[in-house]
């Protein structure tokens, strides 16, 4: 036998009974006569202890274990003399009387605990040895609990888990396929699943009205910081729906996890529209934890003489509670953030609203104490707030000013990772235009329905059709998306022609759905979570990547098994792939 107790199971009323375990060596730490180990392993720490006056040649072979030796031990359970309350087994330790080693380690290359010595690259390369460290421990048990929780609360609602093929065909979500190739047939390739869209909504024609899945999802993108090429959401699609059925569902959902991995309530997830979102925090994913809303300020500012503002397309402003007491310092600080190449604005305006009343700006030449009264009040300021003002072209000036009001936000440390304030973003745009095909896109994706009442615009004014479609944010990240899908032929042959797909072109693709459309494709819709992200925000982070057992880096290389790598040339001959320069 190899344990008859964890080591994180042992407690006072265990004391003076003979016990066996196993596990990993934390620690061996040599104090005169006598010496401790810490016995690791994914429950927790048993201290260890040997001691001159018991067995010297135990003693001895306890001494010379290294780190991360695996061993068994038998002994006897005795209360400690100096308890450590910080330990759930803080209060005994387990007197060694029979020690096995059964296997020895090298000695890791980075320090196995809390707080660990290891840079990021060995980390990974060396993955399985992070794994053991508790931080990671504590993450992939969270990812387990959350998986769970999700699959209950859908089990519940007789929701169905159906798989569906990972050797597909593209599958249009706006990014590139990851392909691979037909060794049975040459020259063919098939494409891993960006979603699984299509399959869910044939599943929907086929009857099974509540479907999910926890799925793995490929996206070939150019690596942005935290993304994986490989990634898993919770995948689901409901029949005989309407776009308020889907939110309550998984609004449920959203509450179901908050609760029981959180222990927190949410009374209600509140609903924004898009342009609303836009309107006021410049982001259709807003972090609705604080206010500081965007507030528009051409009216008041043009036309004084002051050359930024009257050429500017947008002047926008955000009032920071409490901040009129910024020194030069701060503000200058603030001015080279936002000329930072990432937010790309030629500087920052301020007008402060002093705490007695008096106002004072970057731009007192041009506009008097008055005018910068009626901005504060626009903007909502109180006395002692702060307004920052950023102008210009109002694409670039829109998005900078939601970046520097969740800067503000985590300056001033309103962005509590442990406060969960989710939000339904609604009646998202059907397309958006793409100046570099010169196309209208999907904004979602070419399944999703247009506004019954803005189907006339699809002929007209493509860009204005609003589209039933819905993202969830949690703390200012878009954790799920979905929209109620288009169940009728005719309307997705027009969509696809609005994309700018011959009939030819969207029969080849798609042409098994829209013919599964002719045979009884109830009304339908659904949603996708981002699994990994929602996991790490509910573990009160934001790195996906530690949230996720075997995950790639930034550059999409897992340096554990150090890929992707070359493949061998038979390998590459049965595929029919030469990859050998071509000789004239
Ligand atoms: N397939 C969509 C996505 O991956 C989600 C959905 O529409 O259900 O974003």
């Amino acid at each position: 036998m190899y344990r008859s107790h964890n080591c994180g199971a042992l407690r006072v009323q265990q004391v003076g009974e003979s016990v066996t375990l196993s596990g990993w060596v934390q620690r061996v730490r040599n104090m005169g006569g006598m010496t401790f180990i810490d016995l690791r392993d994914r429950y927790g720490i048993t201290q260890l202890a040997f001691n001159e006056g018991w067995d010297n040649d135990l003693l001895a072979q306890a001494r010379k274990l290294g780190r991360e030796y695996v061993i068994r031990i038998e002994g006897e359970v005795l209360e400690r003399e100096s308890k450590n309350p910080k330990m759930a087994t803080g209060d005994i330790e387990v007197k060694v009387l029979k020690l096995e080693v059964l296997n020895a380690a090298k000695t890791p290359p980075f320090t196995i605990e809390t707080e660990t010595d290891g840079g990021e690259e060995l980390r990974m390369k060396y993955r399985y040895l992070d794994l053991r460290r508790d931080p990671l421990q504590a993450h992939i048990q969270l990812r387990h609990r959350v998986a769970q929780a999700v699959r209950s609360y859908l089990n519940e609602a007789s929701f169905l888990e159906i798989e569906t093929p990972y050797l597909i065909k593209s599958t249009p979500e706006g990014a590139r396929d990851f392909v691979v190739p037909s060794r049975m047939n040459q020259g063919q390739f098939y494409a891993l699943p960006q979603s699984p869209q299509t399959f869910k909504q044939l599943l929907m024609v086929s009857g099974y009205d509540r479907y999910y899945q926890i799925v793995r999802c490929f996206r070939d993108e150019d690596l942005r910081a935290d993304r994986q090429p490989e990634f898993t959401q919770i995948d689901c699609e409901m029949a005989f729906v309407e776009q308020e059925d889907i939110l309550n569902q998984f609004e449920g959902l959203t509450k179901h996890l908050l609760k029981e991995v959180k222990g927190v309530e949410i009374a209600q997830v509140p609903r924004i529209t898009y342009a609303e979102a836009m309107k006021k925090y410049g982001n259709d994913k807003p972090d609705i934890r604080f206010g500081m809303e965007l507030c528009e300020l051409m009216e008041l500012c043009q036309g004084k003489g002051f050359k930024v503002f009257d050429e500017a397309e947008l002047v926008v402003g955000i009032s920071v509670p409490g901040a009129a007491n910024y020194s030069r310092k701060q503000l200058d600080a603030l001015t080279n953030w936002v000329k930072r190449p990432q937010i790309g604005m030629q500087g920052l305006i301020y007008s402060k609203f002093n705490a007695d009343g008096t106002y004072k700006s970057s731009v007192d030449k041009f506009f008097d104490a008055e005018t910068q009264a009626q901005w504060h009040q626009e903007a909502g300021s109180n006395a002692g707030d702060l307004l920052l003002i950023l102008a210009g072209k109002e694409s670039i000036c829109r998005k900078a000013m939601s970046e520097l009001r969740l800067h503000m936000g985590a300056e001033l440390g309103l962005r509590n990772p442990e406060e969960f304030a989710p939000l339904w973003v609604l009646d998202f745009p059907l397309l958006e235009w793409d100046e570099d095909t010169e196309r209208y896109q999907a904004m979602h994706h070419p399944f999703t329905s247009p506004k019954p009442e803005d189907i006339a615009l699809l002929d007209s004014d493509p860009g204005k059709v609003r589209a039933n479609a819905y993202d969830l944010v949690l703390n200012g990240n878009e954790i799920g998306g979905g929209s109620i899908r288009i169940h009728d032929r005719a309307i997705q042959s027009k969509m696809f022609e609005v994309l700018g797909f011959s009939k030819e072109e969207a029969q080849a693709q798609f042409g098994f759905l829209m013919d599964a459309f002719e045979y009884g494709a109830p009304p339908h819709g659904g949603i996708a979570f981002g699994f990994d992200r929602l996991v790490a925000l509910l573990g009160g982070s934001e790195t996906i990547r530690d949230f996720i057992a075997f995950p790639k880096n930034n550059a999409g290389r897992d340096l554990m098994i150090n890929s992707p790598a070359a493949v061998d040339n038979l390998q590459l001959e049965e595929l029919g792939i030469d990859l050998r320069p071509q000789q004239d």
